[in-house]
């Protein structure tokens, strides 16, 4: 491995301090290195991986309809109509409950097509340019310009100012602060569901309510990023309708093509009715057959096994064998999450607990530098659970 990785630090962009390890392979809930050594798999790929590796009888099935699709054909261009987008188009936006869908290739891409979709609808109003957008402290939406604009993550953004204008932070799950901020210029409130990269901080039922009420109240739109919490993690489709809270307009990705490179934004009619037309937007690869056949066969496979319901069961375990673990571990302060997504804060960097856990052959990921992040395949098992936490509390004593 020690030769790849000198390799890949000779021709690769160093943006990632990545872990020494070279995975070459996975199998259902293991991924396996280049020297063959075998890792019980908690990051799932940052919440892609749903279904798992290889041999699973349902990722069986998604290889099979790729490879089918990639025999045909795996790219046309947005010009012309293609049958997986048809079918992944009408079954997203059944699962959602929203009408319209544009598909991308990235979370990131999602995000900027609503941040434009918000602007157009709030242009189409008054015919002004000064809009703003209301994002949270300490949210994600990714690194591109405009999804940098709305991260409230100061470290991130600081080297590559100007942001685009008009964005303000309020506070997650503070009504109050949202308040302090709108006004007659505000076009959007946008939020993860439940943040990721964050530190897992679920918005709480009460205050999504109170902005769906402020947002119909003044017509701005409320946009969810699903791009982590969704596609099932929480135990429902989108976490949203766990409280039956439904934005205006919502962004997906990570999970939604189980490895292939997807994303879309979805929208109510009467948003779309309202915003962006022809000419106004458009990418290459986003919404090509191969990507469409993916987020297709991915709908129907998570339909098929039922994977919100075992979500909900294996996550409750979950949950309940990390609050165990906290009653135990003077060092762990937090238990946190929904379903498949979870967190433990810790009183201290927790770097060296996941290198040690790597080391034994599980892998967890951080979110934040004191917060290991749970977001295994979806398909995990109490066994898997139990395995998991072994590892772990091993790693912790
Ligand atoms: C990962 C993520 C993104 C960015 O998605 P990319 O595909 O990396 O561009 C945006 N929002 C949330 C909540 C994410 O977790």
């Amino acid at each position: 491995m020690k030769e790849y990785i000198n390799r890949a630090e000779g021709a690769l962009l160093h943006t990632y301090n990545r872990y020494q390890v070279v995975f070459d392979h996975g199998q259902g809930v293991y991924l396996y290195d280049t020297d063959g050594k075998k890792y019980l798999d908690f990051c799932g790929g940052i919440a892609v991986n749903a279904l798992g590796y290889g041999d699973a009888e349902l990722e069986k099935e998604l290889i099979d309809a790729l490879s089918d699709q990639i025999r045909k054909v795996s790219h046309i261009s947005n010009y012309y109509y293609s049958v997986p987008a048809v079918e992944a188009a009408e079954k997203l936006t059944k699962a959602a409950g929203l009408e319209r869908v544009f598909f991308t290739n990235s979370g990131a891409e999602a995000i900027e097509g609503l941040i434009k979709t918000a602007r157009k609808y709030a242009y189409l109003k008054d015919g002004s340019n000064d809009h703003e957008i209301i994002a949270m402290e300490h949210s994600f939406h990714g690194r591109t310009m405009g999804a940098l604009s709305v991260t409230g993550n100061p470290h991130y953004r600081e080297a590559f100012q100007p942001m685009i204008g008009n964005i303000r932070f309020a506070k997650m799950n503070d009504f109050d602060s949202v308040m302090e901020l709108v006004n007659e210029k505000t076009c959007a409130i946008l939020l993860e569901t439940i943040q990721g990269e964050g530190g897992i901080f679920p918005a709480e039922e009460g205050f999504l309510k109170q902005l769906r009420a402020l947002c119909d109240e003044k017509d701005i739109l409320l946009i969810f990023d699903e791009i982590q919490c969704g596609m099932g993690r929480s135990g429902e489709l989108f976490a949203w309708q766990r409280f039956g809270v439904k934005p205006d307009a919502m962004a997906t990705a990570k999970a939604l093509g189980c490895g292939i490179p997807v994303g879309a934004f979805l929208m109510s009619q009467k948003v779309a009715d309202a915003s962006l037309v022809a000419g106004d937007h458009g990418t290459t690869y986003g919404g090509n057959p191969l990507a469409c056949r993916a987020i297709s066969t991915v709908l129907d496979l998570f339909e098929k096994r039922n994977l919100t319901a075992h979500v909900k069961e294996v996550g409750a375990y979950l949950e309940k064998r990390l609050d165990e673990l906290k009653e135990k571990n003077d060092k762990i302060v937090d238990r946190r999450g929904v379903g498949l997504m979870q967190g433990l804060e810790f009183s201290e960097p927790v770097a060296p607990i996941i290198s040690k856990c790597l080391e034994k052959g599980l892998i967890l990921i951080n979110a934040g530098a004191n917060i290991i992040r749970f977001v295994p395949p979806l398909v995990i098992t109490e066994k898997d659970v139990d395995e998991m936490m072994g590892i772990l509390e091993d790693a912790l004593s």
